[in-house]
């Protein structure tokens, strides 16, 4: 494990740095396969480090990864080996918004590098405090949808029900991060059942999206119970599940979640993978075990800054997507949430990538570059055509 010598978690990554690292990532457009391999690299990959000890069936047991997370700035310095003092910085940012990261998704990165693309995914960041012009807590209006608590309503036939607000590992990037301290009365079925009973009394309704958090980390049971009951439902066709867990705690798929998943299909299950190095061999495994089941598994990725806004990193994530048959839907531009400013790439860079993947990318691998609109007002596609059409003197 390398030493981290006094360098503040979160503390900008220094332009230069980055800049340097963008020209070599974009140094040899449209992506050599030496560039391709070298993304997948991590140099200092920190491993198991503090688990080194823990036998491998531990290590693969999802609930192992869950108890194991790390949920304090102490053990996180633990884990990086370095001083808590040096993450002073982070503590306020901490109490809003706690920090979860399981022991394989840390065992991904390069902790000892501050513009590591999985660590700035998950390590608290002094600027998440901070609130940029236009940013709101829910920037999507999200609150404003909900017929019942948890239960988004804003088109005619589909749903969204928040299920839970925990998840295995807390996204700094995360649009609902708003919810990661919300206090729940009542056991997880108490909060769910006015939701199902909205959904039963609303026939327009036909798809049903369970959201979060994380619902793969409902219990076996209370994901059966609730997939089972919404199937009984008649006006319910079909059934989505947006999860996190194959790309940050993919254990959690086991063969028996999947054999229960696979009885409640028409389902269809969203996932985000956002950088190449999170396509792991356990990754695909679990993505592979939904596939196996006949679930089709879709991915939505965010753009993030110094994350994946370059063509070579966002090329290497598709391709890898389509190997292991994971169809990239959406490509979001990184909505308004308050504190997130730093993750948000430029509209017009993000439509150049897309513009150059155009070119050299399958189109089963071309996710639809999007933005959601601030207050709720749906999805708009981020598009190169009109200056394409200019350049090619289509519009005269
Ligand atoms: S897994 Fe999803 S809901 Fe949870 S923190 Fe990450 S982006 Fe947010």
């Amino acid at each position: 494990m390398k030493n981290i010598t006094g360098s503040a978690i979160g503390k900008p990554c220094l332009a230069g740095r980055d800049k340097a690292r963008d020209k070599k990532k974009n140094a040899s457009l449209p992506g050599s396969p030496t560039l391709r391999a070298g993304a997948f690299a991590c140099v200092h990959r920190i491993g198991r480090g503090l688990w080194g000890g823990v036998s491998a069936a531990q290590w693969g047991d999802w609930e192992w990864q869950l108890q194991n997370r790390v949920r304090s700035l102490e053990k996180l310095a633990l884990v990086i080996n370095t001083p808590v003092e040096s993450l002073a910085a982070c503590g306020p940012v901490t109490k809003t918004y706690p920090i979860a990261v399981t022991p394989y998704y840390l065992s991904l990165m390069d902790a000892a590098e501050e513009c590591d693309p999985l660590r700035r995914q998950c390590f608290p960041d002094p600027r998440e405090l901070d609130c940029s012009l236009g940013e709101d807590d829910d920037p999507l209006g999200e609150e404003r949808a909900m017929p019942v608590p948890g239960l988004i309503h804003r088109y005619p036939d589909r749903c969204l029900v928040i299920v839970t607000n925990v998840c295995a590992v807390y996204c700094r990037h995360c649009n609902r991060k708003r919810i990661w301290c919300n206090e729940r009365p009542g056991g997880v079925r108490e909060w769910i059942q006015p939701m199902i009973d909205h959904i039963a009394r609303t026939p327009s309704l036909r798809e049903v999206i369970l959201s979060g958090g994380d619902p793969l980390l409902l219990s076996e049971g209370v994901l059966d119970w609730l997939l089972g009951t919404l199937r009984a439902i008649p006006h319910v066709e079909v059934l989505r599940i947006g999860s996190r867990a194959p790309v940050t705690l993919p254990m959690r798929v086991t063969p028996g979640l999947a054999a229960m998943l696979k009885r409640h299909r028409p389902l269809w299950f969203n996932t985000q993978f956002n950088h190449p190095r999170e396509i792991t061999p356990e990754s695909t495994r679990a993505c592979e075990r939904l596939l196996m089941a006949g679930i089709p598994v879709s991915n939505q990725s965010v753009l993030l800054k110094g994350i994946n806004d370059d063509y070579a990193t966002m090329r290497d994530l598709l391709i890898g997507l389509e190997r292991i048959s994971v169809r990239p839907y959406y490509l979001f531009q990184c909505d308004p949430v308050r504190g997130v400013n730093h993750f948000r790439a430029d509209i017009r860079g993000g439509m150049e990538i897309m513009e150059a993947l155009r070119h050299n990318v399958s189109g089963l691998a071309l996710p639809r570059y999007v933005l959601d609109c601030p207050g709720g007002r749906g999805k708009i596609p981020l598009q190169h055509f009109f200056n394409s059409a200019c350049e090619r003197g289509w519009d005269k």
